[in-house]
């Protein structure tokens, strides 16, 4: 069965995390691959930094295991929601919940990409070539043979485009049933804390606004800021960040931070239907994309690497078999990342009304599930089970 993969591997445009886990996922079934990536090494993207339980049983089916402890990296179980001025709305302790046997861990993305490329390498399977941006698609009829990049033209047996969230690629040839553009970005920042006292998760909501805080390896946080996109008058900018922290969490001593660098992300709820063509899909973020509230993103792309080495691995290289493997992918995925969309846009919008009166009543629903254990395992249920 594997053997027409071995003479025509699959080709992976984009190395980012979704390519690189799809690499890892195909070679631990034997499947060969090529990757593709436009950028000389990996630090361009700094957002997604935990991964979640579910994700790490990936990681540990794939071999990405035995690479994962070279690198830096933290655990952590406290999770809470705090208003403005640092009132406690909400709060989980995984520790404290004896049935779940469940961490946060916190890798810089940078480091995920390193070590996913690191295993990649490692199986043998898998080749990765940089600074080799993927233009177009290659068609023999409707079907897709492969991809046009500026070192030459690569065939393949199936083309995985993995090329993130502004794929020119997937607007050019895919369907994208829902696409909402959010009233707000973030500004995510990167900050080094002197005494490294954030030990925990904190995502920040109140009236002055909402801001996420994730403590990373080596006394770093990043820090994620909303801002409503049509302000023009109160821009974050390097100069007035640490300003505009302390306004949103008066509890934050912002002297200990030192800024390390920034970005400001547009956000965009996404999903393209079907996520497959004759000879081409789409993963991760090419394919999806969500609010960033509930840390969804990366994980999703985990998840979208194993469904697709599941299903190509049941399949041959030969192409009715293969849309049929292919189509099974999509439909598998497409009803699992619904569900998630439709609850960060939940989540993603309790955070972006700002209405004093929904403000207040935000407050007392938060303390309300705080003391609801059925909620809290909910959460947890989330967390683990990230699918
Ligand atoms: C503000 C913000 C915060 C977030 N926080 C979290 C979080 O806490 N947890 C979480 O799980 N997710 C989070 N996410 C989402 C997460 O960052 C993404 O889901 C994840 O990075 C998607 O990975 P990807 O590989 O699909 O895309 P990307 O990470 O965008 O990687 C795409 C890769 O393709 C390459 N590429 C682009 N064009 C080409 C081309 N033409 N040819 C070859 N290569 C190309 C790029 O250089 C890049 O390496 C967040 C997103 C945002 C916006």
């Amino acid at each position: 069965v594997l053997t027409t993969y071995n003479t025509n591997p699959v080709v992976i445009a984009g190395g980012g995390v979704a390519g690189l886990a799809t690499a890892n996922a195909l070679a631990s079934r034997g499947i060969r691959s090529i990757v593709l990536e436009k950028t000389s090494a990996p630090g361009t993207i700094d957002r997604g930094d935990i991964v979640h339980q579910a994700s790490l049983a990936l990681f540990e089916r794939w071999g990405v295991g035995a690479v994962l402890h070279n690198y830096n990296y933290i655990e952590f179980s406290k999770f809470q929601i705090l208003n403005n001025f640092g009132k406690c709305l909400f709060s989980i302790d995984i520790s404290h919940d004896e049935r779940i046997d469940a961490v946060f861990t916190s890798i810089k993305h940078p480091d995920i990409e390193r070590l996913l490329e690191e295993s990649a390498m490692r199986t043998g399977m898998v080749t990765v070539i940089r600074d080799t941006p993927v233009s177009d698609l290659i068609f023999e009829g409707t079907r897709v043979r492969g991809v046009k990049t500026s070192a030459g033209d690569f065939a393949g047996s199936l083309v995985v485009i993995a090329n993130g969230a502004r794929s020119r690629i997937r607007d050019n040839y895919f369907l994208q049933q829902v696409r909402h553009e959010y009233p707000v970005s973030f500004y995510n920042a990167l900050f080094k804390q002197k005494n490294g006292s954030q030990k925990g998760g904190t995502y920040v909501l109140g009236s002055r606004g909402v801001m996420v805080i994730v403590p990373l390896p080596g006394d770093e946080i990043r820090i994620g800021i909303q801002q409503r996109a049509d302000r023009s008058d109160n821009k974050i900018t390097r100069g007035n960040v640490k300003n505009i922290i302390a306004e949103l969490l008066t509890t934050l001593n912002v002297e200990e931070l030192e800024l390390v660098e920034s970005h400001h992300y547009p956000l965009t709820m996404s999903l393209s239907n079907p996520l497959w063509i004759p000879g081409a899909v789409l993963v991760g973020d090419a394919a999806h994309t969500t609010h960033p509230v509930g840390g969804q993103g990366m994980n999703l792309a985990f998840q979208d690497a194993e469904a697709l080495a599941n299903a190509l691995s049941a399949s041959s290289a030969e192409s009715t078999r293969l849309d049929r493997a292919c189509s099974r992918y999509s439909s598998e995925r497409i009803s699992k990342v619904r569900k998630i969309l439709r609850s960060t846009h939940i989540l993603g919008n309790m955070g972006i009304y700002e209405h004093y009166m929904w403000v207040r009543f935000r407050e007392v629903l938060l303390t309300t599930f705080n003391k609801s254990s059925f909620v809290k395992r909910l959460v947890l249920y989330r967390i683990v089970n990230s699918s």
